[in-house]
């Protein structure tokens, strides 16, 4: 599956007079970050992601002193690699570069990372048959941008012409940014579409998402991190801030940069000390994150094609050996959303395994049960630390993003990609590029 994008019209989002924060890497350039400062104090970083290790590789390029607290076994976050199931090593979350017109782009060139393109064909389940072209171009929801309300995606779909038998299409669509097409907004799908300068390609990774990062940026770090440390309490009511973690260790700080995921800072799995200002809290409640996993079937046969959108039960299956040298046949199911939620409730991998199976073998006439082998289901949604796929943007959000990344008392910045302001949210880049921001914002205030 890659990331679909859509016709793009020449407006620009209008701020409005909005305060928002500064965004030292903007979509276009990049700005040196106040190479003239020094900072003695100590930066703690919350969160192990893409956004908190980049955010360290900076902190460490500038000498300034930082650690990472990090509640899971491992580093990555999102980002995940599994050996033994496949003949090559699989992607457990993010899997594609979407386009290279970004923060990430710049350093694969110049580490010479070697990536691939994925331009694999996809075939459509429309009215219960694979079809390689729909009757009604899709593209015909992302031309009007200017005219499009700030209703839900679905009723969006459906006032313009895409009815109940684009359902699952539409849900595909949805599924890219992460939630139901009854949830998010279309207003700022369409805007998130117009915004979007990454590029309209998708690429691959010779080994996984996670080995390049881990390569180029978490190497660098990784003798920082203090893993399986749950943060429970920031208490930043004095100079210096005091963290908590879940075993009652405390750990001092100047500044703190937190990168979990917008699912943790809408819970109260943290406590802050004063409560975070009310407007911040009221952001983060408006930014939404929905259902996500991902399952790899591995089959004996290559029976299916190359993307498979549409689904009932997934929306979107792609054959996970494209751009890896393999041997071993497997299949993705990429999903998101309602089917994400409804899987998920089936209670057991068995379960989610069987009913993947059933619709492939509608799809392909009992060819996906004859010539399976096993499934491997990795659910976003039950891990204790992420809680779901990523942000999405929801009806009547507003500038919810704008606010939720601004920083409080100079004390602390909000990183991740949920807290992406330049319309990369949602992506590794994306939390690449906040991270690098709130360093910005950092030396912003130190030089006062
Ligand atoms: C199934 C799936 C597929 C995706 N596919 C793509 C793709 O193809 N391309 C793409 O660009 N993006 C993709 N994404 C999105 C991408 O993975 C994320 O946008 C990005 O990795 C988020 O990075 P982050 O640093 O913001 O957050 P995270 O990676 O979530 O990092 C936050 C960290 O905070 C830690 N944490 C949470 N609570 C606490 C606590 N209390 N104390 C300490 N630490 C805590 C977490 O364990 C985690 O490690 C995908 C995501 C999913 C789930």
């Amino acid at each position: 599956m890659d990331r679909r994008r859509f016709l793009k019209q020449s407006s620009l989002l209008s701020l409005g007079g909005l305060l928002i924060p500064s965004t030292f890497f903007s979509s276009c350039r990049k700005e040196t970050l106040f190479e003239d400062i020094n900072y003695d104090g100590k930066v703690l970083i919350i969160g192990a992601g893409a956004a908190g290790l980049y955010a360290a590789y900076i902190l460490k390029s500038r000498g300034i002193d930082f650690q990472i607290l990090e509640a899971n076994t491992n580093y990555g976050g999102r980002l995940g690699r599994l050996d033994g199931f496949a003949s090559f090593p699989i992607d457990l979350g993010a899997q594609w570069l979407h386009g290279q017109n970004n923060i990430l782009g710049d350093l694969i060139n110049k580490s010479g990372t070697k990536i691939t393109i994925d331009d694999s064909e996809e075939k459509y389940w429309f009215n219960n048959q694979l079809i390689s072209t729909l009757p009604k171009d899709l593209n015909a929801l992302f031309t009007n941008e200017e005219n499009v309300p700030d209703v839900s995606f679905k009723d969006y779909a459906i006032a313009e012409g895409f009815g109940d038998e684009y359902k699952n299409i539409v849900e595909n669509i949805a599924g890219d940014s992460g939630a139901a097409a009854s949830l998010i907004s279309a207003y700022w799908k369409v805007q998130e579409e117009e915004n979007w300068v990454s590029g309209d390609e998708d690429f691959k990774f010779e080994e996984t998402y996670f080995d390049f990062i881990d390569k180029q940026i978490a190497t660098h770090v990784k003798d920082k991190i203090s893993l399986n440390t749950i943060v429970s309490k920031i208490d930043y009511s004095q100079d210096d801030i005091v963290i908590t973690d879940s075993n009652n260790n405390t750990y001092a700080a100047n500044k703190v940069i937190i990168t979990v995921p917008i699912s943790i800072l809408k819970s109260t799995d943290i406590q802050f000390v004063p409560a975070l200002p009310e407007e911040k809290t009221t952001a983060f409640s408006k930014i939404g994150m929905g259902a996500g996993m991902k399952v790899f079937l591995k089959f004996t046969t290559k029976f299916f094609n190359q993307n498979i959108i549409g689904g009932a039960i997934c929306a979107a299956y792609a054959d996970d050996s494209i751009g890896k040298i393999q041997s071993d046949i497997i299949l993705l199911a990429f999903i998101m959303g309602d089917q994400a939620a409804y899987l998920t409730a089936l209670g057991s991998d068995v379960a989610i395994t069987n009913a993947l199976l059933q619709e492939l073998d509608g799809m392909y006439n009992g060819q996906a049960s004859a010539s399976f082998v096993s499934s491997h289901v990795e659910n976003w949604t039950t891990k204790p630390f992420i809680k779901g796929a990523y942000s999405y943007s929801t009806i009547g959000m507003g500038y919810a993003r704008q606010i939720a990344a601004k920083p409080v008392d100079k004390k602390l910045y909000f990183a991740g990609e949920a807290m992406n302001v330049n319309g990369h949210h949602q992506t590794v880049f994306g939390a690449v590029e906040s991270g690098y921001n709130e360093v910005g914002n950092l030396l912003k205030d130190v030089k006062g």
